[in-house]
């Protein structure tokens, strides 16, 4: 990604002028992604809780880098079930997909991404649809992969 200059490693939150809140990361559009490295660690090392704050801001960094998917074909399907998405959300109790996603187009990306690469198994069975064009969009299968594995 090489608008991406510059990655800054905090031990810990810090507070964004930006948010006005305490952070553990941060995608800004002039190059630069911040990262609580306890947190990053936290989200590494529990796989499959679909918290992974690494995932989150490189999910971010990605959109940026390419200007926001506009000219990404899988993008338009992608968007579109994700905006539905995101309205299941938002009206009920409980979702498979966390509630932050619901914040922005954004946020479901970065979510999405995250729980991807988590839970993919359970994200397939529940939404097969939006799994397989967030396969289109990342040009890669973590169930086909595990799938091959196990039969090795
Ligand atoms: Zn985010």
């Amino acid at each position: 990604m090489p608008s991406f200059e510059l990655i800054h490693i905090y031990p810990s939150t810090f507070h964004s002028k930006l948010l006005e809140q305490e952070v553990k990361g941060l995608t800004l559009g002039n190059g630069r992604i911040f990262i609580s490295w306890q947190h990053f660690e936290e989200g590494h090392e529990d796989d499959d809780d679909k918290l992974h704050v690494g995932l989150h801001e490189f999910a971010h960094a990605m959109m940026i880098e390419y200007q926001h998917f506009q000219y990404v074909s899988p993008w338009k399907k992608w968007r579109y079930i994700g905006e539905r998405m995101m309205t299941e959300i938002r009206t009920q109790e409980t979702h498979f997909f966390r509630k932050y996603g619901a914040t922005n187009i954004h946020e479901m990306w970065a979510v999405t991404v995250e729980t991807f690469f988590e839970q993919p198994k359970e994200f397939r069975t529940q939404h097969p649809d939006f799994y397989y064009a967030t396969v289109a969009m990342l040009n890669q299968d973590p169930c086909a992969r595990m799938e091959i594995l196990e039969t090795i």
